[in-house]
C-alpha cells in the first residue's frame, strides 16, 4: 500500500473528516445548510477534497429521483455523505456534481488565514 496524498483547499473556514481531521472543504465552497441526511443535518458543497465515491446507485429522494454516489474519506475511509451524478427533475440539476457532507460526520475549524503572512 502507498502513501495516501490528501489535497489542501486551504481557506478561513475549514471542515474536516471527524474521523481522521482529513481537510475536506472549505466555506468558500458552502451552497446551502439546508439539507438532510441520514444522520440530521447535512451541507451541499460545491467541491470536496479526499474523498472516494462508491458506485452510482438510483435514489428516491424527497425531491424527485436522482443518481448518486456514496462518498466516503479517502484517508480513512469513514462514510460522509453523498454526490450527486444526475437529477432527473430540472430543478434540481443545480445539485449535479455537488457534494453533500452530513454534518455530524464532519467538524468544522477556523483555518489560517495566509493572507497575515502576504505583506
Ligand atoms: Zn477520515
Amino acid at each position: 500500500m502507498g502513501r495516501i496524498f490528501l489535497e489542501h483547499l486551504g481557506g478561513a473556514r475549514l471542515f474536516s473528516c471527524a474521523s481522521c481531521d482529513a481537510n475536506l472543504t472549505n466555506r468558500s465552497e458552502l451552497i446551502s445548510t439546508r439539507f438532510t441526511g441520514a444522520t440530521g443535518r447535512a451541507f451541499l458543497f460545491n467541491r470536496v477534497v479526499n474523498i472516494k465515491c462508491s458506485k452510482v446507485q438510483d435514489r428516491v429522494m424527497l425531491t424527485g429521483r436522482h443518481m448518486v454516489r456514496d462518498v466516503s474519506c479517502k484517508n480513512c475511509s469513514a462514510k460522509l455523505g453523498w454526490i450527486y451524478e444526475f437529477a432527473t427533475e430540472e430543478n434540481q440539476r443545480y445539485k449535479e456534481g455537488r457534494v453533500i457532507l452530513e454534518r455530524a460526520l464532519i467538524t468544522e475549524s477556523d483555518g489560517i488565514d495566509e493572507r497575515i503572512h502576504d505583506e
